[in-house]
């Protein structure tokens, strides 16, 4: 497993302007209970006027967990009343970049305001995505470093780890799983080697929430949903297939579900309760899909959507 500090080497030192925007200290509300906030429920890439890019907030008591940074999510975060600073744990289901498109903003402005860490986690590549995100946050910290004399360096905000299945993560409140997806069977891996996308299973006290992330069917997924509380899960429409080129339609086809694929899923695993998240042109048609193969409760995601568990 792949564990860093970023920004070791660079000259960063850091500081703080105790002054302007940045007086802004209190802290974030506390919270209790489980439940998920759908910041951006926004799929592949591109600025959306409907949906902003993919992103869900876990809140186990007072805990937060950020899946999948999608472009916007600072201004959703701020909408839902949370502060970067106050997201220490990033996970992210893969590198695509509607996935992590507002990572700059998410840790920058959680350095810039004082936050006392972030630490990345997703699959290989995360590792070096955060050392490539760390050099761009030390134009900034650099500047601002000089400006109120203070020392404060990126390296010591700013953390990665490459998760693999095996590894997982636990920090007392919640316990991850990871499962590589089939949402990149069609690449040729020689040329992205290592690559992988995976989808994430969190326990807590009894309850469970997975996150398909992107993928196509597969077999053992529905093992890995077994009997959660929320199966929060991508979809993929025939109207969104119509508006992709036909080289994409493929990847559409296979490593996206259809709405009778997440219908079937949610069925298999046994979920209490399906979030359709990921998404973009979905009809009441599709809707019926759905509940044509699975009975229990279907929540059609909306940007800040909060959904207790
Ligand atoms: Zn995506």
């Amino acid at each position: 497993m792949k564990k860093h500090r970023i920004g070791k080497g660079l000259a960063m030192a850091a500081l703080m302007m105790a002054q302007g925007a940045w007086a802004a200290e209190s802290p974030a509300p506390t919270v209790s209970g489980n439940r998920l906030v759908l910041l951006g429920t926004g799929g592949g890439p591109g600025g959306r006027v409907d949906r902003s890019g993919i992103a869900t907030l876990l809140e186990v008591g007072g805990h937060r967990y950020l899946i999948d940074a999608g472009g916007g999510v600072s201004r959703q975060l701020a909408l839902a009343g949370v502060a970067e600073r106050d997201v220490p744990l990033v996970f992210l289901t893969h590198l695509h970049d509607d996935h992590y498109a507002g990572l700059l903003s998410l840790a920058s402005f959680g350095w810039s305001t004082r936050g006392t860490g972030m630490q990345l986690l997703g699959p290989a590549g995360t590792v070096d995505l955060a050392h490539a995100l760390g050099a761009v946050m030390e134009v900034n910290a650099r500047i601002r470093n000089a400006e109120s004399g203070q020392d404060r360096p990126v390296a010591g905000f700013l953390a990665a780890r490459d998760l693999t299945p095996e590894a997982g993560f636990a920090d007392g409140t919640v316990s991850v799983k990871a499962i590589a997806n089939s949402h990149y069977t069609l690449m040729d891996h020689a040329r992205a080697p290592g690559a992988q996308s995976l989808s994430y299973r969190f326990d807590m006290g009894g309850k469970a929430v997975v996150f398909t992330g992107d993928t196509g069917p597969m077999a053992g997924l529905a093992e890995f949903a077994r009997g959660a509380d929320v199966l929060v899960a991508e979809m993929a429409t025939a109207a969104d297939r119509a508006m992709v080129p036909p080289p994409v339609q493929r990847h559409m086809d296979v490593e996206h579900l259809s709405p009778a694929q997440v219908g079937d899923l949610a069925t298999q695993a046994g979920v209490r309760k399906l979030v359709l998240s990921h998404v973009g042109k979905v009809d009441e048609a599709d809707l019926a899909q759905v509940r044509a193969h699975y009975a229990g409760p279907v929540v059609l995601g909306r940007d800040l959507q909060s959904i207790a568990f």
